[in-house]
């Protein structure tokens, strides 16, 4: 069976309009002989609306039914495809994930797929039928709802190209693929014809959020090679698939950028063993995800300075937890708002030396200073002022010269 699995995200069904226009994309590869499995994410805004729904009803809602709540938009969705794609005369039919059912493990708000039953699906798919089904939802080993995280609908299709044997999985979205950085921030970031999941992966977790980073681990893992492109034109996006698939000298791919972001500095903490797991602990327990660490040399022997980051939506929660973290002490406690992390991505980097040094001469160049600095293999990451991050966008994009045709 030649299968391909069709992803559609918020942006490309957030209207009417839009959904006639996503049917006609899926009878288009019905026509074309395939055997065609629709994912649809909720209409743009819903999740965002029920989320503050929840919060409204209380600051500590819970979190099984917080996934009852916010699934609750795919499958509006699915039903409005489905029931355009019977209009025009197809068999077609909504799917929930705990019809077919689609399992996941781990915590609600933030399950993994790790069983899909693909029965029902197949025997519809041969008799002609065309599938729809939500993304984003999935089912424990409770009988309970869950969810697989934000953006989750993109991990749902690729789970669904590994189990089904997908020839194609596509991911429909508003942009026409992936871009040297976001296109919406910058009108000069240019089409990547192909990407290697390593660099994508670096990309969506610093910042581009395109595609969810979940979702290329699990591509990554699995070898699904992912195509990109956008639901409102007919040009070709971009191809994420192995390394070993792709030539190409650049050495930057592209730039990610942050912008809720927030610093943390305890100056003057104890310099000897345990003070930094003592710190991290409290915080690691309370789900709050500390990004860029950096620890100063101590002048004396005995005190040094711990700087971190976190989200700026749990910086409130941080502070409570240190100031009430009776195991560490400190001279000052110092938190910093409006930064945002920018960070230059690629391959390339593993074999020319001389990227940090072009990446900071350039930030110097146009006065913009470097508060926090963290580096992989394949990426640099730096903590700038939030009200510098186009302007260090504008000039790492022109240095590693990424406004060039790819
Ligand atoms: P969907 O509704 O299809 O899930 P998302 O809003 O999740 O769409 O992702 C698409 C958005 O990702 C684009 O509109 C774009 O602004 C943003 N984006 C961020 N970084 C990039 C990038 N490097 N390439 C393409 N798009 C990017
Ligand atoms: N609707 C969900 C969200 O907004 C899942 C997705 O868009 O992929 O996070
Ligand atoms: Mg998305």
């Amino acid at each position: 069976m030649k299968i391909v699995v069709l992803k559609f995200g918020g942006t490309s069904v957030g209207t009417i309009k839009k959904i006639k226009r996503v049917a006609k994309i899926i009878i288009d590869y019905q026509k074309k002989n395939y055997k065609v499995i629709v994912v649809s994410s909720a209409m743009s805004g819903v999740t965002n609306d029920l989320i503050k729904k929840s919060s409204e009803i209380s600051d500590n809602f819970s979190e099984s039914e917080h996934d009852v709540l916010v699934s609750s938009g795919e499958q509006v969705a699915c039903s409005l495809i489905a029931g355009r794609l019977i209009h025009e005369g197809y068999d077609s039919r909504s799917w929930l994930s705990w019809q077919i059912p689609i399992l996941t493990k781990g915590k609600h708000k933030n399950s993994r797929i790790n069983q899909i039953n693909k029965r029902n699906i197949i025997k519809y798919l041969k008799k002609g039928g065309i599938p729809i089904v939500t993304g984003f939802q999935g089912l424990n080993d409770e009988n309970r709802i869950t969810t697989i995280g934000r953006g989750g609908s993109d991990a749902s299709a690729i789970m669904i190209a590994k189990f089904f044997k997908a020839e194609r999985c596509i991911i429909y979205t508003d942009v026409e693929g992936i871009y040297t950085t976001d296109p919406n921030k910058l009108k000069n970031a240019k089409k990547i014809k192909v990407i290697s999941y390593e660099e994508m992966l670096e990309m969506a977790s610093l910042g581009a959020k395109v595609m969810q980073p979940v979702s290329i681990q699990d591509a990554r893992l699995n070898r699904i090679d992912i195509e990109v492109k956008s639901s409102f034109s007919k040009r070709s996006g971009t191809l994420i698939t192995k390394r070993s698939n792709i030539f190409n000298n650049k050495i930057v791919t592209g730039i990610s950028s942050t912008q809720n972001d927030s610093k943390v500095s305890l100056i003057g903490v104890r310099d000897k063993p345990g003070v930094a797991a003592a710190i991290f602990k409290p915080l690691s327990k309370n789900l709050i995800n500390v990004d860029m660490v950096v620890q100063n040399i101590s002048a004396n022997g005995k005190e040094t300075d711990l700087t971190f980051t976190i989200k700026s939506d749990d910086l409130n929660k941080t502070k409570k937890i240190i100031q009430q973290n009776k195991t560490i002490n400190y001279r000052r406690l110092l938190f910093e708002k409006g930064v945002s992390k920018i960070s230059v991505i690629g391959v390339g980097m593993i074999s020319t030396p001389g990227v940090t040094f072009r990446m900071f001469q350039s930030l110097a160049n146009k006065k913009i200073n470097i508060k926090v600095i963290s580096t992989s293999e394949i990426k640099i990451s730096v903590l700038i002022d939030k009200k510098n991050t186009q302007k260090a966008l504008i000039a790492l994009h022109k240095e590693f010269k990424l406004n060039q045709k790819k």
